[in-house]
């Protein structure tokens, strides 16, 4: 399909629109009207208006004055528009209205900073940006988790750690991952070269408090037991370990008793065992190369070892998979009862093997990923959770989020500091992304690590060097 501005340049924008409508298209850029669909957006003197042509026809138009001549309310204003001429053609139900950004909860969060009220948000949102009801309340109860916890951390800062090894690459995966069988023969080298950027990083860290740790990846229990034991030793020596110390143990094949033992010997306090369905026909079409029972003995082995916070990890809208699939995983969480779960809702992502192959599947529509979202909800709920974290990608499937759910007083603080963006993360490892918050003036820097583990082993002189921006801006 076709699109064409006129007046303005905010192509993301209205291309986030269009993949609103006709998600998995092509959209091309024209100065024309063209055969088949074309949209054109244009401005003009700061009102917006678009019009939808099909095969050359005017089928439906809106137009609309911005409030201001703010680049975000042209922005708004210019989506609304484009949205509101799709729909009279494509009468999709829209959840999230015209809000196409990764962090709605933050929002929430900048417009109470800016003194707005609850209610009077509630009526920006649904007028402004078509927010449903329901999902409008799950920004407010999200922030309002969010609120004390970011409070607490300004000042402080995060560090993540990446370990991007996998045992085999899952079909959805757009992730720096790397497949273990390939790339064994490269990990000691790896460790090495996050160990000298641990040591780097060290004369930064020991001037600030720092409030969460988090090893991430691909599968950081991929090391075997050596690797890890000598991974977290220098953890010790060259970083603080605070009170939230995360590691993922996402692949449940991965885990061992040593390796647990390892964990809580170094003081991790919350791990990550991420079944993402617990239907063994799903898991095998996916590529985990584990079961269910896998990830049930996994999950055992995980609390023997004593380790009192478990999250869990699910995808809603797995191919061929309905609401029966779904009630099946959530009943086999609700036994174990996991301290948090986050609910995910697929990403095509375009990085993934199932982008390449998506139509050999089946996939779930609009309202089947609600019914699940509704199912996943019912159970978290009963399970004593709250929502405390929320991010949204591009290409997901209906557009949906992905929820982090929690019990009392087990929200993952790092979780909080990658959406809300007020404390500094300090990234290490094969496409680590450093921020660097400054509270004072809302500016974010960012520093790169190169994402290819070879290009990170090879070049981590260059990766050090990068990071000594970090001097004097913490
Ligand atoms: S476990 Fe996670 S990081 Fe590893 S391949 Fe699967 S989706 Fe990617």
């Amino acid at each position: 399909m076709y699109y064409i501005l006129k007046g303005h340049n905010f192509i993301d924008d209205i291309v986030s629109i269009l993949m609103l409508f006709y998600p998995n298209d092509k959209y091309t850029q024209t100065e024309d009207i063209k055969d088949g669909i074309t949209l054109l957006s244009g401005l003009e003197d700061n009102r917006a208006y678009a019009e939808l042509y099909i095969d050359g026809e005017l089928k439906a138009e809106h137009s609309e004055a911005a409030e201001s001549s703010d680049r975000r309310e042209i922005k708004r204003v210019l989506g609304l528009c484009s949205a509101l001429a799709l729909k009279r053609v494509r009468n999709i139900p829209l959840a999230w209205g015209i809000l196409t950004g990764v962090r709605p909860a933050k929002l929430v969060s900048e417009a109470w900073s800016e003194g707005l009220g609850t209610d009077e948000i509630r009526r920006i949102f649904t007028r402004k940006y078509l927010v449903s009801p329901e999902k409008l309340e799950l920004m407010i109860r999200v922030a309002e988790q969010e609120k004390n916890i970011v409070e607490n951390g300004i000042g402080k800062i995060s560090i993540y750690i990446g370990i991007p090894f996998c045992p085999t690459r899952c079909l959805y995966c757009s992730f720096t991952s790397y497949p273990l069988e390939r790339y064994r023969n490269r990990v000691d080298e790896y460790i090495d070269a996050l160990i000298k950027e641990m040591s780097f990083v060290s004369g930064y860290v020991s001037k600030n408090e720092v409030e969460s740790l988090y090893i991430g990846g691909g599968t950081p229990t991929s090391l075997n037991e050596k690797q890890l034991e000598r991974l977290l030793c220098a953890v010790e020596k060259y970083l603080k370990i605070p009170a939230e110390f995360t590691a993922e143990a996402g692949r449940p094949d991965t885990v061992t008793p040593e390796k647990l033992r390892i964990l809580k010997e170094h003081n991790v306090s919350r791990i990550s065992i991420n079944p993402q369905t617990l239907n063994d026909d799903t898991l095998r079409l996916i590529g985990r190369e584990h079961t269910s029972a896998q990830f049930f003995e996994a999950f055992e082995l995980a609390r023997k070892a004593g380790h009192e916070h478990i999250n869990t990890d699910i995808i809603l809208g797995l191919p061929g998979e309905g609401e029966k699939e779904v009630t099946r995983t959530m009943q086999g969480l609700e036994k174990l009862s996991p301290e948090s779960i986050t609910v995910h809702t697929l990403a095509v992502k375009r990085a993934s093997r199932l982008k390449e192959t998506l139509e050999s599947y089946d996939m779930a529509d609009y309202s089947l990923m609600e019914r699940l979202i509704g199912i996943s909800r019912e159970y978290t709920e009963k399970m004593g959770m709250l929502p405390y974290y929320m991010y949204r990608q591009k290409n997901m499937a209906g557009n949906f989020e992905n929820v982090g759910w929690c019990k009392e007083k087990c929200q993952c603080i790092y979780n909080v500091a990658i959406m809300e963006e007020k404390q500094t993360v300090i990234a290490l490892g094969a496409g680590g992304s450093t921020k660097i918050v400054d509270t004072d003036t809302n500016r974010i820097e960012r520093i790169f690590n190169v994402k290819s583990v070879d290009d990170y082993i090879t070049r981590i002189d260059e990766m050090l060097e990068r990071k000594k921006a970090l001097e004097g801006m913490l």
